[in-house]
């Protein structure tokens, strides 16, 4: 490699939390980077995902987040095009590389998928990304044959195109998006990924909830990753919110979420066509839930739980927050910006873990902090039952302890 190749991004080694860069994000992810006053260093980012319909705008953003030299990814988004609903989603409709109708599993697809991986990389590098994120479509279980030979054929493309014409060489990360088959059984894949030259993986799952998902398909995910990365192909995790910090523990390098969007993942309903009267009705709910995220339950809340958690004083001294999203301010505005309080609590919780020097270490320190979080999640269950707000609940932490206790057993072990 000579000097005047990109040298490769921190991302892919150390633990890092990459924002989800969408059109909600780009004030509070300013405002982080900024710092809280003119004399106080703001949130330092390692990396940033930025969605191909956001970067499609160019926003002040992406230049921002250049002269700070955050490295940045453009999700192409591609996995959108399965699926009827992106032809009633403008921006996505108007990607340059966007097909003129879904992608099924017939002749037609691979005849289009040349395109769109030739597309989608040329708007990458425009967009001024540090690595390409190659152009993928989903391994569904039903006809897994087709999925998995299309797969290897635009990963095959994207690799060939890398360094040539439009296309300045840059690492490449290849996506796997697995059914609940592939997850399972992830060996088929991760022997064809090893056929080509790429440096990591974005792993997103077709269907994720880590706060509802049982503990063996939580463990079986995990697993799936660890396998990536004993295989030298380090994964980076897509939208698992605070469960990134377990799969960090457990030696996965990157994860990344939106800001405050809950945890969770799920292709099928993201790709379904609404209906008319669905869509007058999400005209009509804009605005959306004020989500919060608490740093000690590891949860981002439903606003009316965050609100009645900061109003009750026996409660708030548990959730005080030092950090330059709040510090000096009191808890009122604390939904105003949440936002920008989430960006720095993960960039925090994160660069912890980051200064953790072994994986053992490492799972302690998870290991610690959700046993903590299992005891705050049982004072806030009592105090607010007490209340007249619902409560929310924390099992899931009880779970997350589980894939940590079981799979960090193995981890260790490797
Ligand atoms: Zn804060």
């Amino acid at each position: 490699m000579t000097s005047t190749l990109p040298s490769r991004p921190a991302f892919l080694d150390l633990p890092t939390f990459l924002p989800r860069v969408t059109q909600h994000d780009g004030r509070a992810i300013e405002q982080a980077l900024a710092g809280p006053t003119l004399f106080d260093r703001g949130v330092k980012l390692d990396g940033a995902i930025v969605e191909a319909t956001f970067a499609s705008e160019s926003p002040p953003l992406l230049r921002r987040l250049a002269s700070e030299n955050v490295p940045q990814l453009i999700d192409p988004q591609t996995i959108r095009f399965c699926g009827g609903r992106f032809l009633q989603v403008e921006k996505l409709r108007q990607l340059p590389y966007a097909p003129s109708a879904p992608i099924t599993a017939d002749g037609a697809a691979a005849k289009v998928a040349d395109e769109l991986v030739r597309g989608a990389l040329e708007f990458q590098s425009r967009a001024g990304a540090a690595c390409y994120i190659a152009p993928a479509m989903p391994y569904f279980d039903r006809d897994p044959g087709f999925w998995l030979r299309l797969n290897d054929r635009m990963l095959a493309i994207a690799s060939a195109l890398n360094g040539t014409g439009e296309i300045p060489w840059r690492p490449l990360i290849a996506q796997v998006v697995p059914g609940p088959r592939a997850l399972a059984e992830p060996e088929l894949i991760i022997n064809r990924l090893l056929d080509h030259p790429i440096d990591a993986v974005y792993v997103q799952a077709q269907r994720l909830n880590p706060v509802r998902d049982g503990l063996e398909k939580l463990a079986q995910y995990a697993r799936c990753l660890m396998r990536l990365k004993a295989e030298g192909l380090p994964p980076i995790a897509g939208r698992v919110g605070s469960f990134g910090l377990v799969l960090q523990a457990l030696g996965i390098p990157s994860f990344d979420s939106g800001l405050n969007q809950a945890e969770a993942f799920d292709l099928s309903s993201l790709n379904r066509p609404l209906t008319e009267f669905e869509q007058e009705r999400r005209k009509r709910a804009r605005g959306g839930d004020r989500r919060v995220y608490f740093e000690p339950l590891k949860t981002t809340l439903k606003g009316r739980h965050a609100i009645a958690i900061v109003e009750n004083r026996t409660l708030r001294g548990r959730f005080t927050c030092g950090l330059g999203c709040c510090q000096h301010r009191g808890f009122e505005d604390l939904a105003d910006r949440r936002r920008e309080h989430y960006l720095w609590v993960r960039a925090h919780e994160v660069e912890a873990l980051r200064d953790t020097p072994t994986g053992a270490l490492r799972i302690d320190l998870v290991h610690e902090q959700l046993r903590d979080a299992r005891e705050h999640g049982a004072a806030v269950r009592r105090a607010l039952a007490r209340g007249t707000a619902d409560v929310p609940d924390f099992d899931h932490i009880d779970r997350w302890i589980g894939v940590l206790s079981h799979e960090g057993g193995l981890a260790a072990a490797a």
